[in-house]
C-alpha cells in the first residue's frame, strides 16, 4: 500500500503531544523540501528538479524560508534561470498586449480579460515547495483515514490536544470521500469533542496569560500560559511563530 511509507511519522505526531499533529507534520515536510531543495544535495543542479523550479517558482513565504536556510547561491541559480524563461514570455506577453477598452457600463466584464494580468497572476502563483509539502499532506491525510480503522491509532487521536483550524477543515473536506464507514459516528463524534475541549483550552491558557499582566497577579503562578500566544496563533493559522529560522548546518 503506498500510504504504508507514512503510516511511522503519522502515529509519531499523534503521539507528540502537538496542539496538531498535522501542523507538525506539515512543519517536517517543510523542511525536509527546503533542504532537498537548497542542503547537501544540490538538487537544484538536477535537471529535472531545476525544470520543476523554473516552472513553478516560489512563493513569498517559501522564498524568506529559503533565505533564512542560507545557501543563497542555491537560491540565486534558482531564480536565475526562472527569470531565464520568465522574461522571455515577458517579452511575448507585452509584445502582444492589446490595450484594454475603457469599461464601459454596456461591455461584460469577460469580453476583454486582462490577459497580461492574468498571466502574471498564474506565473507567481504556484510555488515548488508548496507542491511538495502540498503532496506530502494529502497522503498523512490519507493515512489518518487508513489507520482509524485500528482501535490503537483512534485511542491515540482521542487523547491527541484535537487540530489546528485550518487541518480541522482538512479533515472535514477529506472525510466524505475517505473516512471509513464504520468509523464514521466515531470520527465526528471524537473530533468535534476535541476542537470544543481543546480550543476551549487554549482560550482559557490566553485568558489567564492576559490575566496575568494585572499587578494583582504578578505573582501568581503561570500555569500553562506562558507560550500560549503562539500555541493560540498555531491553533488559529497554523503556524509556529515561536521557531527559530530552519537553518542550512
Ligand atoms: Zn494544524
Ligand atoms: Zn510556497
Amino acid at each position: 500500500m503506498k500510504e504504508q511509507i507514512h503510516t511511522v511519522p503519522v502515529n509519531e505526531a499523534f503521539e507528540s503531544g502537538d496542539e496538531c499533529p498535522f501542523c507538525q507534520l506539515r512543519r517536517k515536510a517543510e523542511q525536509s523540501a527546503i533542504r532537498y531543495a537548497l542542503g547537501p544535495g544540490a538538487s537544484y543542479m538536477e535537471p529535472d528538479v531545476r525544470g520543476e523550479t523554473d516552472r513553478q517558482g516560489f512563493c513569498g513565504e517559501h522564498m524568506k524560508k529559503m533565505y533564512d536556510y542560507g545557501n543563497s547561491l542555491g537560491s540565486a541559480l534558482m531564480m536565475q534561470t526562472w527569470l531565464n524563461i520568465f522574461l522571455e514570455e515577458l517579452d511575448k506577453q507585452m509584445d502582444h498586449y492589446e490595450l484594454p477598452a475603457k469599461r464601459s457600463l454596456f461591455r461584460k466584464k469577460s469580453d476583454a480579460p486582462d490577459s497580461l494580468a492574468d498571466w502574471l497572476s498564474r506565473r507567481t502563483g504556484t510555488c515548488y515547495l508548496c507542491a511538495k509539502i502540498d503532496y506530502n499532506m494529502e497522503r498523512y491525510i490519507a493515512t489518518f483515514f487508513t489507520l482509524v480503522k485500528e482501535q490503537e491509532f483512534r485511542d491515540k487521536v482521542a487523547s491527541s490536544k484535537g487540530f489546528c483550524l485550518g487541518h480541522f477543515e482538512a479533515l472535514l473536506k477529506a472525510a466524505p470521500e475517505q473516512l471509513p464507514n464504520a468509523q464514521r459516528e466515531w470520527f465526528y463524534d471524537t473530533v468535534f469533542r476535541l476542537m470544543r475541549e481543546n480550543l476551549a483550552r487554549v482560550k482559557g491558557d490566553l485568558d489567564w496569560f492576559i490575566e496575568k499582566f494585572d499587578y494583582r497577579n504578578a505573582s501568581a503562578d503561570w500555569r500553562n500560559s506562558r507560550d500560549a500566544v503562539s500555541r493560540t496563533m498555531q491553533k488559529l493559522q497554523s503556524i509556529y511563530p515561536a521557531d527559530p529560522p530552519y537553518k542550512n548546518q
